[in-house]
């Protein structure tokens, strides 16, 4: 099951600038609820080879000057819901305020994880003055300054051993995953897909933090559904900030195979869409792309090639990825739909022999060379295939460092070119020999 690390804390103690040191990089969301844009308040990190999902809960409440304690309360509650533990930020600068302690008392009843920080420790002055944070009560306190990093490796080797290795779900059935934005379609999706020969259906329904897993087996086609949505019924209080629906797609491509990302044909794709697509394929997970409500659109000849080449661009480089257009309510396409995504999943799971990949791909790295490094000529020697759960490959090479994008990229089309990859990213690894 996917980790999730919630930051929380009252403002300006530096959630942010933790959370961006975290993720590694600095990019922003629409939002469209309130119609501006601000940072990102999830994404994926590593550890230690471990990957977590990060949430900056701090993003999700109103942020004003005069923060009121039910906005500090709500921020909390979706960080014990949702969260796997949760680091409990303060300033040791600032010392210890009311609000520190509000939000203390919260986090001292739940049964979860609560690693305390102190933050903006920068030097040793701050280091004493941080300790004052023991009055919190907490067994643990951890100084670091979100700022330079220092500190930030031993909290990050303290939460690491929360989480289990990086492991596929154990379930050998494939694990196929529906994400969209609210309204698209996705539970009439499940619906059309399920509903018809219920009682073939299994709900092995899990505790009410978790997604419900349904298997879907028909027509000799057998697969897990995870479906999350009808989640957010149960939370209207935060459907205006869409919390619920984000953070559960993120789980939901954590613990899937294959993504069918729905969008709405009447719409068409969108930053938000964008932003889940980026998370599935840095989560090397196969995506499928369906076109809901097909049946609303106006259809001309070209209009589907038309629809579907806007789409291609937004994805470049990762173009061959399936779209279909589909209708949820009709049951139009559902079908095509399963079978696109048990391709993707063979696709994403296929081994190829080393001696076959080293033949074509050396052949083609024969007629174009990568370029050459500072008149050294870059050589790249063999090539194996790594043992992952998606298709990942190791070049093995003189200059592992000097190979540029370009021609990574160039290397990546000549697999594709040479293999069946619809659907599934691809990675791939420069050693050195
Ligand atoms: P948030 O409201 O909790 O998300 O806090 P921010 O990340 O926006 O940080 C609030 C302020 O504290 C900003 O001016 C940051 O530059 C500053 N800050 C964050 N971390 C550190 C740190 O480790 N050391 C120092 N000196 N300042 C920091
Ligand atoms: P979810 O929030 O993504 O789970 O979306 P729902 O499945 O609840 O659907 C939202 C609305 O769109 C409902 O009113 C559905 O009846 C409607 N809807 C879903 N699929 C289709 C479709 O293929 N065509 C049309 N016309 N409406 C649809």
């Amino acid at each position: 099951m996917s980790f999730t690390v919630a930051i929380v804390g009252r403002p300006n103690v530096g959630k942010s600038t933790f959370f961006n040191r975290l993720i590694g990089h600095k990019k922003s969301i629409v939002d469209d609820v309130s119609g501006v844009t601000r940072d990102r308040l999830y994404d994926v990190s590593e550890w230690n080879g471990k990957h977590f999902t990060v949430i900056d809960t701090g993003g999700f409440v109103n942020a004003s000057q005069d923060i009121f304690e039910k906005e500090i309360k709500k921020q909390v509650e979706l960080a014990i819901e949702e969260a796997s533990c949760i680091l409990f930020m303060t300033d040791a600068t600032a010392g210890i305020t009311d609000l520190d302690n509000q939000v203390a008392k919260l986090l001292r009843k739940i049964n979860k994880k609560v690693f305390l920080i102190a933050n903006k420790v920068d030097n040793n002055q701050r280091y004493l003055q941080a300790q004052e944070m023991w009055g919190l009560g907490f067994d643990e306190l951890y100084c670091i300054s979100s700022q330079s990093g220092s500190g930030t490796g031993e909290l990050l080797d303290a939460v690491a051993t929360l989480i289990p290795d990086d492991n596929e779900p154990e379930s050998d059935l494939p694990k196929f995953a529906v994400i969209g934005q609210p309204n698209v379609g996705k539970s009439s999706f499940l619906n059309a897909l399920l509903d018809e020969e219920r009682n073939l259906v299994t709900d092995i329904a899990g505790t009410t933090r978790d997604p419900v897993h349904s298997v879907y087996r028909k027509y000799g086609k057998e697969f897990m559904l995870i479906d999350t949505a009808g989640i957010r019924k149960k939370h209207k209080v935060f459907e205006d900030l869409e919390f619920y629906s984000v953070i559960r797609a993120i789980k939901a491509i954590e613990d899937c195979d294959v993504c069918y990302l729905m969008i709405d044909a009447t719409l068409g794709i969108e930053a938000q869409d964008m932003e889940l697509v980026s998370l599935v394929i840095k989560r090397n997970k196969g995506l499928v792309i369906l076109v809901n409500k097909w049946d609303l659109v106006e259809k001309t000849t070209y209009t589907s090639k038309e629809f579907e080449t806007k789409i291609r661009a937004k994805l470049a480089p990762f173009v061959d990825v399936p779209i279909l257009f589909i209708s949820a309510k009709d049951k139009q396409r559902i079908f095509q739909a399963v079978e696109k995504g048990l391709e993707v999943y063979n696709n994403r799971r296929q081994e190829i022999k080393t001696s076959d990949i080293n033949d074509k791909m050396l052949e083609a790295i024969g007629k174009v060379p990568p370029p050459s490094y500072r008149n050294h000529l870059i050589k790249i020697k063999y090539i194996t295939q790594i043992a992952k759960p998606y298709p990942a490959f190791a070049f093995f090479t003189n200059y592992p460092d000097q190979i540029k994008g370009s021609y990574k990229q160039f290397l990546e089309n000549q697999l594709r070119e040479l293999y069946n990859f619809n659907g599934t990213p691809i990675r791939l690894i420069f050693k050195e020999k």
